[in-house]
């Protein structure tokens, strides 16, 4: 790194990012992400190596020593296997603490070689700075969140608002450049720290304007207004009317699935036809769809299927006494089974509660056991086609190129990235396959993510890569990123996160990798 020394020596200044710290002795910079230590500029996390499934124990024995002299292996010369004995052991050098190439026309601080499957390959790894970016939240609940277009609010900020709704699931988008710079500073700052907080998988609580309270934490259940949600519903009201018809036959006269979207009446369903099931008067609030499917039963709330109300039977209206008799049978259940009357109409067809006969309860049971648990999922999502491709390749367009036409792997923390079709580099990673502390920030404001590059090393010669920077493992293991200008680098191991995310050398949906 091209770090600067100045007058009064007890300063460095640190140009990883454009704040430009000049930070004293013993002390760090205003991320904390980089320190002086003895005069020289030290990035204060370790490097965070992946480990397959041998025992690096004499690698951790053999802690960065200061560097002494780069040791590029050869562009032109033919690699020997012998060059890659710890990629072929299993070790992946990640983005996370691996510092950054900013002002950007420096290759990235490690360019490794490494050799799976008898493929020479060469990983460029780097930490991003992403100015562009932000967290796509996926809630799984029924409850009412909040309106569409709502703003969703940290500490008073505004920093996302709720999109669109999914199935059993609730959207948000949190962050973004319009909240990080185009606004306050301090809502730039509380929008940094939620997305930084959320992306190392720590809780954090939004509101939701017209809403309710939330509790976020990547891979637990969200908290709604105070309430750990528990089941994830097994379908729309209409879908769960299809899926247990069959067990309520003979069992129900009349089955009503409430839901917010959509409240599926079992008489009137096609599924209820199909099993010839008589129509029993019934007639439910609402507008409806198609024969037994049911928009707008009630407003939106935390209470039945996603609705505001309490008593199901509030969504009913008189019975058509043409079809309906005293002694008829009916359920009311939600999505997810949590809620589930049992009536019996009495001779003036008002729906009686009673006692839940057990086969009926039986079948309730079996929605909770198809419902799914609840989960909060975070993914980020970064413009990487800026100019941290100067790392790469002195022309950037190629690297581009190159990751469109998938000759190039990319991925964050080892974990594997989706790329959205169409110009540009905008990846998109689950939070919970990266690293622990995968996510920084600094105070332009932006978040620093770790980001790797994986590539034949004759297509990264041909892209015009960096060649005089690539290095095998054994000697950035030994010496750290080639810009540490001596300053001692730490190293954490780490073994990628079980089943869950195929081994980056050598993922089996990324062709180019394989012989
Ligand atoms: S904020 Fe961090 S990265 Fe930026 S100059 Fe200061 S210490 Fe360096």
């Amino acid at each position: 790194m091209n770090l600067t020394q100045d007058s009064p020596a007890a300063k460095v200044e640190c140009n990883a990012c454009p704040v430009l710290c000049q930070i004293t002795e013993g002390r760090a910079g205003a991320c904390d992400r980089y320190a002086n230590q003895n005069g020289l500029l030290v990035r204060v996390d370790p490097v965070v190596l992946l480990r397959r499934d041998s025992n690096p124990a004499s690698l951790e024995a053999s802690p960065l020593q200061p560097r002494t002299a780069l040791t590029p292996i050869q562009a032109s010369a033919p690699s020997s296997a012998s060059s890659f004995t710890s990629a072929e052991r299993g070790v992946f050098v990640t983005g996370v603490g691996s510092s950054t190439t900013y002002p950007d026309y420096k290759p990235a601080p490690f360019i490794v070689a490494s050799r799976s499957r008898e493929v020479d390959l060469v990983t460029v790894v780097t930490e991003g700075i992403f100015s562009y970016c932000s967290l796509k939240i996926k809630i799984d609940t029924d409850r009412y969140l909040g309106p569409e277009q709502a703003a969703v609010r940290c500490r008073g900020e505004i920093v996302g608002h709720v999109t669109t709704a999914e199935y059993g699931s609730q959207m948000l988008s949190l962050g973004g450049v319009h909240h990080l710079t185009g606004g306050s500073k301090k809502e730039g700052r509380v929008t940094v720290e939620l997305m930084e907080a959320l992306g190392n998988q720590r809780a954090q609580e939004v509101s939701i304007d017209g809403g309710s309270k939330v509790v976020l934490q990547a891979g637990r259940a969200p908290i709604v207004n105070g309430v750990p949600e528990a089941r994830m519903r097994v379908g729309c009201g209409s879908a769960a009317i299809g899926i247990f018809a069959q067990q309520w036959q003979g069992l129900c006269d009349e089955v009503v699935v409430v839901d917010d979207h959509i409240t599926g009446v079992l008489s009137e369903h096609q599924a209820g036809k199909c099993l010839d099931i008589a129509p029993t008067g019934i007639r439910v609030r609402g507008r409806k769809s198609t024969p037994g499917r049911y928009f707008q039963v009630a407003n939106p709330g935390t209470g039945w299927g996603g609705t505001d109300i309490d008593d199901p039977l509030s969504i009913l209206e008189a019975w058509n006494p043409k079809f309906a008799t005293p002694g008829l049978r009916l359920l009311m259940t939600s999505t997810t089974g949590e809620h589930a009357s049992w009536y019996v109409l009495d001779e003036e067809l008002i729906p009686r509660p009673e006692t839940m006969p057990a086969a009926v309860r039986e079948v309730v049971d079996r929605i909770g056991e198809n419902c799914e648990p609840s989960r909060v999922s975070v993914l980020f999502l970064g413009g990487a086609g800026g100019s941290l491709r100067a790392g790469v390749t002195d022309n950037p367009i190629l690297l581009t190129r190159a990751i469109q036409k998938s000759l190039v792997q990319v991925t964050c923390g080892g974990a594997p990235v989706f790329i959205w079709p169409g110009g540009g580099i905008t990846l998109m990673v689950d939070v919970t396959r990266m690293p622990m502390g995968s996510f920084g920030t600094v105070p332009t404001p932006a978040i620093v993510a770790p980001i790797e590059f994986t590539l034949r090393l004759d297509d990264y010669r041909a892209l015009g890569g960096h060649m005089a920077y690539v290095r095998t493992v054994e000697d950035t293991i030994e010496h750290g990123a080639w810009h540490s200008d001596g300053a001692p680098t730490r190293v954490r191991w780490e073994s990628p996160p079980p089943g869950l995310n195929p081994w980056p050398l050598d993922d089996p949906s990324f062709s180019r990798l394989r012989p």
